[in-house]
């Protein structure tokens, strides 16, 4: 029986090393007819193809070849903030964040109390991230042990790299849906015994946001983060304007917003914090200095008018940011629809947004966000070969403009702008392919 050692994937190649802000068109890598090379769920090199394969064929061990010619293949995509519990209230009508909380979050997260539930919704949740191209997340449950216990037996079940935790909420919340300081503290210390950094799976320190945690809740979510250095914080900051008035009210002895974060020691590396929108100079100075990270959700900023994201003042200050899509408050699993909002975002701005800086925050900008540059987020030798297979040919008119395009980056930003998950041709997740796009005939003969 004679079994792969090497695995090469052929298609025109493309990833990121820098900012493109900062490093400008050195910050990607591009090879049209390229060769990505995987031993043992792991890149081992990648380049042209006609360079790589004669050297491969020289070896002799054996090897896979898979050609997806004319295909681009890309990173995995990294979301960086996203609900599992709300997948099923995506599109919710009318309100802005506060009221949208109260009359559709809410009830939904209660269903999360049944396990089977959970379970349920987190294998639709995992499908949907896949068919989207989106290989780790950084995922909130809801209060409910259970409703994280679920996802990461799922994401374990996949070998996926996800990141998730229970939330913390002990007021300002239906009773139902309450936990308090002391029992949080202890239901989320059980999940990071049972579940943080075994097999690729993280823990996440989850307060909802400020509103609903007592300022003894948020002092106990920084005792975990204590006692389990490399678990992450992720939280909201500074989403909308009536909830920045209300932890003003809430906290008057805290600086800013930020503040109440840092007073409970939550403002560190691996802190990630939703939405940034309405951050002061001293607010994104402390987020950079501090080394946390923004997780910037575009459709979700729209869908809830909650206003338009700094990116400039983020890149001026060197904050790390990643993007997210807040589902359900977002409205698409799609990184290349969140990229197309951020687009727009910046527009309403007068700032330009490039696909290069797009695909690049939905990338590496995720995995330094994430803190996880060098595991995935690019090609580079020894990061995990989670990636996708990205088709500029997915509907007639997307075929039609793509054909048009003139350079890599015409190509690249049509798709930002046109595609989404019928673009993803294929997901691998360490190399594996996991996920593959059905083709059926759209249409039928018709006789008259
Ligand atoms: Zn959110």
């Amino acid at each position: 029986m004679s079994h792969c050692n090497t695995r090469v994937i052929c298609g025109d190649i493309l990833d990121f090393i820098e900012d493109p802000a900062i490093a400008g068109d050195k910050a990607h890598r591009f090879f049209p007819n390229g060769a990505l090379v995987i031993e043992a769920g792991k890149i081992t090199q990648f380049g042209f193809e006609k360079d790589i394969l004669p050297q491969l064929e020289s070896q002799s061990e054996s090897i896979e070849l898979v050609r997806y010619d004319g295909k681009l293949i890309m990173p995995g995509m990294i979301d960086t903030h996203i609900h599992l519990p709300q997948t099923e209230m995506i599109g919710a009508y009318g309100e802005q964040l506060l009221e949208w909380l109260t009359e559709y979050a809410f009830p939904t997260e209660k269903k999360f109390s049944d396990r089977a539930y959970a379970s349920k919704v987190s294998k639709h949740f995992i499908n949907e991230l896949l068919r989207n191209g989106t290989t780790t997340a950084l995922v909130f449950g809801t209060v409910h042990p259970q409703s994280v216990d679920a996802f990461f037996s799922e994401a374990q079940q996949r070998k996926l790299r996800m990141i998730a935790g229970k939330v913390m909420m002990d007021r300002n919340c239906p009773d139902d849906l309450s936990d308090c300081a002391e029992s949080g503290y202890q239901e989320s210390k059980e999940l990071i015994e049972k579940w943080h950094n075994v097999d690729r799976l993280s823990y996440a320190v989850t307060p909802r946001f400020a509103p609903t945690s007592t300022p003894e809740q948020l002092k106990k979510c920084g005792q975990l983060l204590e006692e389990y250095p490399d678990t992450y914080l992720h939280t909201h900051l500074s989403e909308n304007k009536d909830e920045c008035a209300w932890v003003k009210e809430l906290f008057p002895e805290s600086a800013d917003y930020l503040g109440v974060y840092e007073d409970a020691g939550l403002v560190r590396k691996r802190a990630v914090f939703a939405h940034g929108i309405h951050l002061s100079e001293r607010e994104l100075s402390c987020i950079a200095d501090n080394d946390a990270a923004i997780a910037h959700c575009s459709t979700s900023n729209l869908f809830l008018g909650s206003g338009l994201f700094n990116l400039k003042a983020c890149e001026k200050h060197g904050v790390r940011v990643g993007m997210g899509t807040d589902v359900g408050a977002g409205t698409s699993f799609s990184m290349l629809q969140t990229g197309n909002e951020a687009y727009k975002i910046q527009q309403l701005q007068g700032e330009k947004f490039s696909a290069f800086k797009g695909l690049y925050l939905a990338t590496l900008g995720g995995a330094r966000a994430l803190d996880l540059e060098g595991t995935i987020g690019n090609f580079n030798k020894g990061c995990e070969a989670d990636f996708i297979v990205l088709d500029s040919e997915a509907t007639p008119f997307i075929k039609f403009r793509l054909a048009k395009a003139k350079t890599l980056h015409e190509r690249l930003f049509a798709l930002m702008m046109l595609g989404d998950d019928r673009c993803i041709e294929a997901t691998y997740i360490l190399g594996e392919n996991q996920y593959r796009r059905d083709r059926t005939p759209q249409f039928v003969e018709t006789t008259s």
